[in-house]
C-alpha cells in the first residue's frame, strides 16, 4: 500500500474516532493544555501526515524548535503496543517502560495552543476527560473510551506495519532527514534507531471481556474503511 492510500485510511479511522468520542461529555476545550507533556508518541505515518502540513503552511520551522525544546527525559517507549498485545497474549511480561510524568510541555505548545492541532497525533486525540485535568490532576476517562483508544492505537500500528513508533519528537527528528522519508516513503526501512521502535501488524486485540460486545460497530466501520 503507498503512503497515499495510508493517509487516507488514517484520516478515515479520525474521522470514525471523533464521531465516537464526539457523544461522550467531555471537558477538553481549547486552551486547556495540562495534557500536552513532552511523552506523547505516534506513528511514522502520522509524523508524515504532520511533515505534509508543516511543509504545505510553510512552517518547517517548527521541526527546528521540535529539536530544541524536546525534553531530555522524554518518553521513549521500548515496544510497540502490537507488540506489547502479543506478549500479553502469551502470558508473559512486557519490558518495564520508564515515564516521567514530570516531562513538559510539548515542544511545540505556544501560549497553551497546539500550532498542529488539526494535524496532532492520535495520541493527543484520545487524551480526553469527563474533568477539567487541572482541578482533578488527573484525566478522568471512561473506561471504554481507554478501550476504544487502544484498539484505534493498534489499528494506526498496522497501517504503518512497515515503519516505526516513537515519540513524537523523535519520529520528527527522524522524518526531518530528506533520506529518511524518502527510505520510509519507499517502503525500504531498516531496523529503527536506537530512539524508535520497529512496528508490526495487529495479531490480537486488546479488548477486555466486557466490551467486546459494544466494541463491534466501531471495529466493523473501522474494517469496512475502503480506498
Ligand atoms: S484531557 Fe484534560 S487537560 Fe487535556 S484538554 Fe481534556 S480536560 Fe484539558
Ligand atoms: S502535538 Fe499539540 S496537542 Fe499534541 S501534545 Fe503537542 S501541543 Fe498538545
Amino acid at each position: 500500500m503507498d503512503l497515499t492510500a495510508k493517509l487516507t485510511i488514517l484520516e478515515r479511522m479520525l474521522d470514525i474516532y471523533d464521531r465516537f468520542v464526539g457523544e461522550f461529555e467531555l471537558a477538553c476545550e481549547k486552551y486547556c493544555a495540562h495534557c500536552c507533556t513532552a511523552n506523547v508518541t505516534m506513528t511514522t505515518l502520522e509524523g508524515c501526515r504532520i511533515f505534509a502540513d508543516l511543509e504545505t503552511s510553510g512552517n518547517l520551522k517548527h521541526l527546528e524548535t521540535i529539536t530544541r525544546l524536546s525534553h531530555p527525559d522524554r518518553f521513549r517507549p521500548r515496544i510497540s503496543i502490537n507488540r506489547m498485545a502479543d506478549i500479553c497474549a502469551r502470558g508473559e511480561d512486557p519490558p518495564e517502560e520508564h515515564l516521567n510524568p514530570e516531562a513538559s510541555p510539548c515542544p511545540v505548545l505556544v501560549d497553551n495552543a497546539c500550532p498542529l492541532y488539526g494535524v496532532r497525533p492520535f495520541g493527543c486525540r484520545c487524551m480526553v476527560s469527563a474533568r477539567n485535568c487541572g482541578q482533578t490532576g488527573f484525566a478522568d476517562m471512561d473506561p471504554f473510551i481507554l478501550t476504544v483508544n487502544d484498539v484505534f492505537l493498534q489499528h494506526l500500528e498496522h497501517i504503518d506495519a512497515h515503519g516505526y513508533t516513537g515519540n513524537f519528537a523523535d519520529v520528527m527528528q527522524f522524518l526531518a532527514n530528506s533520506e529518511n522519508r524518502r527510505l520510509y516513503t519507499s517502503g525500504r526501512l531498516g531496523p529503527p534507531p536506537e530512539s524508535l521502535v520497529s512496528n508490526q501488524p495487529v495479531f490480537v486485540l486488546m479488548i477486555p471481556p466486557d466490551h467486546r460486545a459494544r466494541i463491534q460497530p466501531l471495529l466493523k466501520e473501522i474494517r469496512g474503511i475502503q480506498i
